[in-house]
């Protein structure tokens, strides 16, 4: 006899349980029963108490329109490492980190983004294609963020209760997320290196595409090569930017940033105050010069007459001290105020970085009558269930390399050190892979 979709689900509910009825779609295998997850063991760094450690779980049961993944890779975002290496009372038991990917293992009966097998990427902001925000092409935005569902997927030997951070954790051997964060790809790529595409790389790549629009011959400058940096970086090589200046302090990601995209590197310690003055010199523009017959630009008047079409900031706050070069301003504020200071009139300042501490001056004149175009973003405005899969298709092709984004990888049992390296930023990419 046929149900209807309508009289299962009552059904159900007249029976106080959630539909555990297999989903066929015509064309498509059957989705398999879920809820088989609920009491599952699995592995995953907790910070709880005024530590943290990996620690043996239980998995809870899922709600209806969740998805159970098996992690295959979570890079460790620089985001975290405060909350990941603190030594404070925690709130509640949480897996740190807010992106990763893996293999869909379990889906909830109303789940119809994904199918068990399917490899999902899990970025750090939702896509539910319905919020205002997703409408209006800002699902870096979007409002499901708000909204997701904040209860503990799983119970420690003890009892304590844990919480993903951000919705979906990672540094985990499962993660359970609201099928609105996930997004199906269908590759061969690594998965070290498409964990990359769900936080920072992804998010340089976009901010490039999406927000700053980079065109053609354009001077770019890029603040910053740390792994959203290096995406940003990218997205002006693959939009053939003219020039794309490069300022970072640390050595040997000044030199990964040559060899994915930029044409020349800055130290800003080396540089100090006349970093403004050199980088608008830099980028004069291809019309910048002096016609036959001597007549000048009205240089008086424009105020900013040089300077990058397109400027990309992705420094932020320290929130611990590197092991390696120090930046000149551990509030990440200096890099925000260069970036207003030396982009021409008229052009665009990208904004990434978290964690700044203090405030930008503008010259009232400057922000009122020369103006330039600020955007910034959750992720870069990343569109994710679009462009994604265009990313992987590039990553294939051989045009986006995440293959040098990644410096070091690791086991669950060491994400300890993974943190701690990607804290001293001695690493550029630390990716914690499962097998
Ligand atoms: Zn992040
Ligand atoms: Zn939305």
């Amino acid at each position: 006899m046929a149900l209807s979709r309508r009289k299962m689900l009552k059904n159900a509910a007249a029976a106080g349980s959630v539909a555990l009825v297999p989903q066929v779609v015509p064309g498509q295998a059957p989705a398999q029963l879920t809820g088989t997850n609920t009491g599952r063991r699995f592995k995953a760094f907790v910070r709880h108490g005024t530590g943290a450690s990996v620690e043996e779980l239980r998995l809870l049961a899922i709600q209806p329109r969740e998805v159970v993944i098996r992690t295959q890779a979570s890079a460790v975002c620089y985001t975290i490492v405060g909350q990941a290496l603190g030594t404070t009372a925690a709130r509640q038991a949480s897996i740190p980190n807010h992106s990763g990917m893996g293999v869909v293992e379990a889906i909830g009966p109303l789940v119809k983004r994904v199918q068990i097998g399917d490899r999902v990427v899990i970025p750090g902001t939702p896509q539910c294609g319905q919020c205002y925000q997703c409408l209006q092409g800002r699902s870096d935005w979007c409002q499901f963020l708000s909204t997701a569902p904040a209860h503990p997927i799983a119970e420690m030997a003890d009892g304590t209760q844990v919480f993903e951070g951000g919705s979906l954790g990672g540094l985990s051997e499962i993660m359970v997320v609201p099928e609105e964060y996930c997004c199906p790809v269908f590759t061969d790529v690594p998965s070290a290196e498409l964990t990359l595409l769900g936080d920072t790389v992804g998010t340089g790549l976009a901010a490039g595409h999406n927000l700053a629009q980079i065109e053609p011959g354009a001077d770019v400058v890029v603040l910053g090569a740390g792994p959203v940096g290096m995406g940003a970086i990218q997205s002006a090589r693959i939009q053939s930017a003219g020039q794309v200046i490069v300022v970072e302090p640390i050595k040997y990601r000044r030199e990964i940033a040559m060899k994915v995209g930029a044409t020349m590197t800055l130290d800003p310690n080396a540089e100090g105050n006349g970093l403004v003055a050199k980088i608008r010199d830099l980028c004069k523009g291809p019309t910048d010069r002096r016609f036959a017959g001597g007549r000048a630009w009205a240089d008086q008047f424009l105020a900013v007459p040089n300077g990058p079409d397109f400027t990309i900031e992705a420094v932020g706050g320290d929130t611990f001290a590197p092991k390696t070069e120090v930046g000149p301003d551990p509030t990440g504020v200096l890099p925000l105020q260069q970036a207003f200071d030396f982009t021409r009139a008229g052009g665009h300042i990208v904004t990434l970085g978290f964690g700044q501490r203090g405030n930008v001056t503008f010259s009232a004149v400057q922000f009122a009558n020369r103006g330039r175009t600020f955007h910034s973003g959750q992720q870069g405005g990343l569109n994710m269930l679009r462009d994604i899969p265009r990313y992987v298709r590039l990553i294939e092709k051989g045009v986006i390399d995440t293959k040098s984004m990644i410096t070091k990888t690791y086991p669950l049992e060491r994400t300890r050190e993974a943190v701690q390296d990607v804290a001293d930023r001695t690493v550029l990419g630390a990716v914690i892979t499962f097998s």
